[in-house]
């Protein structure tokens, strides 16, 4: 597993390799900020005057060190995506491979990106700028943001596409008479817990969505002294549905917290038509060796 040692060993390699000021100024402001891959707007501000560059010009700068997040023991391919939400600020996301289990399970960078401003509270992303051209996984799961019709892609070789340029005659939540999408507020109410952890997970169900199935769940992670929770998020084509406990590994690994041992893994989970509670346990049990609570709400 790949450490926070290996992180700072990849960021400085690409700072060399790169020889940007412009990279080495976000860099030095990763290292300043713990590792936390995530910029306020007013930094992103300040750095745009100072390098007299746009906020996606600067996004595509980068790049290479959102690349460094990536887990990918399987691939060896390092993508890097920054998700720029309504709020102005950055979200780095990278994409994240688990050996010694199923390829389903893998997180794609956008992805990364788009749960990371999701969980940090953004309410919807503008701009999507990424290494590599979009995977059609990632286009599906993009379309069921509430931006999608309106949501630009920008790449190195191309910028200013819309969406939908690359996802032409879409399939997506208002053919399923979804109205309420993602990132658009959900209102779930399960009984509380007492025990604080098992309540973050309540509470992260009751704000994930699951217009299909129902299934509303949330993970909650001990980390160290912090809690970190996840959600799950449907997809109108189900397969590109991102589980609640990649929500939660991916929150933690772009908080810069890679070497931070997990005690406890808490999911609350709404009991419907089907259920994730198998595949979390699995990746549970492969990546971290720990069972799971569970609870029924
Ligand atoms: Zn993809």
């Amino acid at each position: 597993m790949a450490t926070l040692f290996a992180l700072q060993a990849r960021l400085e390699k690409t700072v060399l390799e790169q020889n940007n000021p412009i990279i080495t100024t976000i860099s030095n402001q990763l290292k300043a900020q713990n590792y936390r891959a995530k910029f306020s707007g007013t930094q992103i501000q300040t750095w745009s005057e100072q390098f007299e560059l746009s906020p996606v010009e600067l996004a595509l700068h980068c790049l290479p060190l959102a690349a460094c997040y990536a887990l990918v023991p399987v691939s060896n391919f390092y993508v890097g995506a920054v998700a720029i939400g309504v709020s102005g600020n950055f979200y780095f996301g990278a994409n994240q491979e688990f050996s010694a289990t199923a390829m389903q399970q893998t997180i794609h960078a956008e992805q990364s990106a788009i749960m990371h401003a999701w969980l940090a509270g953004e309410q919807s992303i503008q701009d999507m700028i990424v290494n590599h051209t979009p995977c059609g996984h990632c286009r599906q799961f993009m379309n069921e943001l509430n931006t999608a019709k309106t949501l630009k892609i920008h790449l190195p070789h191309s910028q200013n596409n819309l969406l939908h340029n690359y996802l032409p005659d879409s399939f997506g939540p208002t053919d399923l008479n979804i109205t309420q999408v993602l990132f658009d507020a959900q209102h779930h109410t399960f009984e509380p817990s007492t025990d604080p952890l098992t309540q973050a997970a309540i509470v992260a169900a009751q704000q994930s969505y699951a217009p299909y199935s129902q299934a509303m769940s949330g993970i909650a992670l001990q980390v160290g002294e912090q809690v970190i929770t996840g959600r799950y998020a449907e997809n109108a084509a189900f397969n590109p549905s991102f589980l609640p406990l990649q929500s939660a590994l991916n929150y933690r690994r772009l908080s810069g917290l890679l070497d931070e041992k997990i005690t406890r893994i808490v999911m609350a989970e709404k009991q419907a038509v089907l259920s994730h509670r198998g595949i979390t346990e699995e990746l549970s049990q492969t990546l971290l060796h720990l069972d799971i609570e569970y609870i029924a709400v």
